[in-house]
């Protein structure tokens, strides 16, 4: 009956979807100091924006601790994919802690333009979310110099010390289409600033933004797997809101309520850079459970990109 009642469904999956090589890079880097420390492994907040991850890793563990303080001296400590403000490096030093950093190679691009920017006495404005800890990272390079900006109304009303000297910088995972009408703005205030937003947003947010654009236009209901706290995964249920269609975040399949389904014949499906792939095969098995379903997955990119791993030195006996 309950066939009958659902009738034939199609599953769209966007794809790229799941991990990026950065949130892989940052797992494995858990993984692996695991493997060559033994437990406990700290890992200053959560490694990257998914309780799932963080979970399976805790039960391995790995001790997530909000901040330095909490990670006894002389142990190691992992720092998460986000990346950290130079001033959590130096209280590291100090506490003789031994780190391992997976900050992802691409936060740290974003890191080495704000160090750039500084040095040429420029003013830095940061488009991003106030509180997440990546811009709280870049932030820190230069704090007497930076401002953040939310929204293309935060630059009317920025107060810059030389309007000729302005460099732009973007969090890795905005809106592509909301950071270009920022942009847009400060240009037009600050017709000398320069800066590559589009370039700060990685590929992967890109990538996965891009799949659900193309997707969304096409399906009743939008479904995204991903943490609450998981930026990039936000940006994806907004994105596929801008194009008229409704959709909800996912930390996983228990979070579907059944009447979100109700006479919706064609479900999108996609995940956040930081949500394990089998989380999205159980969305797709639970409705199948429900009635008939065909899978049909639509790529608009390939990805290639992987980062190596930082060397993880095992601890001196002595
Ligand atoms: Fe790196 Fe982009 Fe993944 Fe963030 S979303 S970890 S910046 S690749």
């Amino acid at each position: 009956e309950w066939l009958a009642v659902s009738g034939p469904r199609t599953v769209l999956l966007a794809a790229p979807r799941s991990f990026c090589a950065g949130v892989e890079r940052a797992i494995e880097i858990v993984d692996r100091a695991l493997a060559v420390h033994g437990a406990p492994v700290y890992v200053r907040k959560q490694i990257v924006h998914n309780s799932h991850v963080v979970d399976a890793l805790s039960a391995r563990g790995a001790v997530f601790v909000a901040e330095l303080d909490e990670v006894p001296p002389h142990s190691t400590v992992v720092f998460s994919a986000h990346g950290v403000s130079p001033a959590v490096r130096t209280e590291a030093a100090s506490r003789g802690l031994d780190v391992i950093d997976a900050t992802c190679p691409l936060v740290a691009k974003v890191h080495a333009g704000a160090r750039r920017a500084a040095a040429r006495g420029d003013t830095i404005v940061l488009i991003g979310h106030s509180g997440h800890e990546e811009v709280d990272g870049t932030l820190g390079e230069a704090p007497e110099r930076t401002v953040l900006v939310q929204s293309p109304s935060d630059v009317d009303g920025l107060d810059v010390a030389d309007p000729t000297r302005v460099t732009y910088l973007a969090q890795t995972t905005l809106a592509l289409d909301e950071t270009r009408d920022v942009v847009e703005r400060l240009v037009r205030r600050f017709p000398e600033a320069r800066g590559s937003a589009a370039e700060d947003i990685c590929y992967a947010t890109t990538n996965r933004q891009e799949a659900v654009s193309a997707l969304a236009g096409d399906a009743d209901l939008v479904l995204v797997v991903g943490s609450g706290n998981s930026s990039n995964s936000r940006r994806l249920v907004e994105v596929a809101r801008r194009h008229g269609t409704r959709a909800h975040l996912i930390d996983g399949v228990r979070d579907v309520r059944p009447e979100w389904l109700d006479g919706v014949k064609v479900v999108g499906l996609t995940a956040g850079a930081s949500a394990p792939s089998h989380l999205v095969d159980e969305v797709t098995a639970a409705l199948g459970g429900l009635g008939p379903v065909t899978v049909v997955e639509r790529r608009t990119a390939e990805e290639t990109v992987t980062f190596a791993l930082p060397p993880i030195p095992a601890k001196e006996v002595l």
